[in-house]
């Protein structure tokens, strides 16, 4: 598969990159054809069941893709979010009617959490669903989701009844379709450019109460969202990769007092701490990948890690290789330009660095206290003689 997907990053998403990103435009064709190869569907079986063993090969295609464009990643991991969720918890007549079209590229799926007063505080979310005899009425608005304006379907975090803080939440499978739903697009983003992003309302639309994941809506929001974690780390790994090949490049080509600027020790140093994180993120998020693996939602501490680590990186790394390009770096149609704009929209969305780096440090804290093993932490050799 990995041979099939770098021909088709190559010669459809390389070439169209650019011109993603100048216009904002989306790419249906792209992601029809990227399903025609299977990679919306790589945790799938050919039943649409679900085989989360193949969790890491589909971080290595995210990465890949997202060394050119990051916005096609996220179009393509977002499909596989959705059908996800929806094989893994949806009953059976929402399976059937959902997860093969968005596996094709046919329909497009939404996973909405966030809401204007409810982003980093998802506790904080309005939106209501009522029990009303079959039927949940659901009344609220989401925010900067993907796929917004084009979904077809999206799976929804409610509260049950009321919108008090502990009330108890529900994912809601909405036939955007529905009377009373409607996706819109939002502001026009810096990043991820082209994939759309947008605002999803819903006024008094009745879903059957049987239309829902068969999970505590909250945990099932989790399981996904470390999915989406994961694949934001991978985002990140792939803007490393191609800073990195490109500020090998420029340096190379660009002279100055008469030889390569790559002959700088300072452009050198550059370049070797790129090449060093690129690598570490990389493991990290292989690393993460490979919990996911187990079936179990994957470990979160990992997934933080990477996430966090990989996305600080990305920032970090695209702003240098900007500064390696010179005047080049802030001209808005150069790669590394909108790398750098790409790596600040990964230390962002599915949790900021700043709620990843408090919850890892509330968690080792919490463990220290209950005298538990620091594995995550620390690795497995150091545990005995901490915990002692
Ligand atoms: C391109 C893009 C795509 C997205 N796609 C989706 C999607 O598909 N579905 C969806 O539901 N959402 C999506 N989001 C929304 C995204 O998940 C939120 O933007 C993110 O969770 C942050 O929420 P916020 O923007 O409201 O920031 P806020 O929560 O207002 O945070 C503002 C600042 O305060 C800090 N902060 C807040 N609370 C704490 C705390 N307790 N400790 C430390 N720091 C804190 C944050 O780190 C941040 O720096 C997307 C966003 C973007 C940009």
């Amino acid at each position: 598969m990995l041979d099939d997907v770098d021909r088709f990053v190559r010669t459809r998403v390389a070439p169209a990159a650019s011109a993603i990103d100048a216009e904002a435009g989306f790419f249906p064709e792209l992601l029809a054809d990227a399903a025609a190869l299977g990679l919306q569907g790589i945790v799938h079986d050919d039943n649409g069941g679900l085989d989360v063993t193949r969790m890491d090969l589909a971080r290595e295609v995210t990465e890949r893709i997202s060394a050119h464009s990051p916005a096609v990643a996220l179009g393509i991991a977002g499909a596989r979010l959705s059908a996800y969720l929806l094989a893994k918890y949806a009953p059976s007549h929402l399976r059937q009617r959902w997860v093969a079209s968005t596996l094709a590229a046919r329909t497009y799926g939404s996973f909405a959490i966030t809401e204007p007063e409810a982003g980093t505080d998802i506790r904080a979310l309005s939106t209501v669903a009522v029990p009303d005899g079959d039927d949940y009425v659901l009344t609220g608005h989401k925010c900067w989701v993907g796929f917004a304006p084009v979904a077809h379907v999206a799976i929804v975090l409610a509260k049950v009844g009321s919108p008090e803080r502990d009330a108890p939440m529900v994912a809601l499978v909405v036939d955007m379709e529905s009377p009373g739903a409607a996706g819109r697009p939002g502001p026009e983003l810096s990043g991820f450019r082209g994939m759309p992003n947008g605002e999803l309302h819903f006024d008094g639309v009745r879903v059957p109460r049987g239309d829902r994941l068969d999970v505590e809506g909250f945990a099932g929001m989790m399981d996904g969202l470390n999915m989406a974690r994961i694949d934001a780390a991978a985002y990140a790994c792939g803007l490393l990769r191609g800073a990195l090949l490109a500020s090998l490049t420029r340096a190379h080509a660009r002279h100055a007092f008469g030889r390569p600027i790559g002959d700088l020790q300072i452009i050198q140093r550059k370049i070797g701490r790129m090449a060093a994180d690129y690598r570490a993120a990389h493991e990290l998020t292989r690393r993460a990948a490979e919990s996911f693996a187990h079936g179990d939602g994957g470990d979160q501490d990992i997934v933080s890690m990477a996430k966090m680590f990989a996305s600080d990186a990305a920032r970090r790394h695209t702003d240098e290789a900007m500064q390696i390009h010179g005047a080049l770096g802030v001209v808005t149609a150069e790669d590394v330009n909108r790398m750098h704009r790409d790596a600040k929209v990964t230390q962002i969305f599915d949790g900021t660095s700043e709620i990843h780096e408090t919850m890892l440090g509330r968690r080792a804290l919490r463990m220290l206290a209950r005298d538990e093993p620091l594995t995550a932490f620390l690795g497995s050799d150091t545990v005995e003689e901490i915990s002692a």
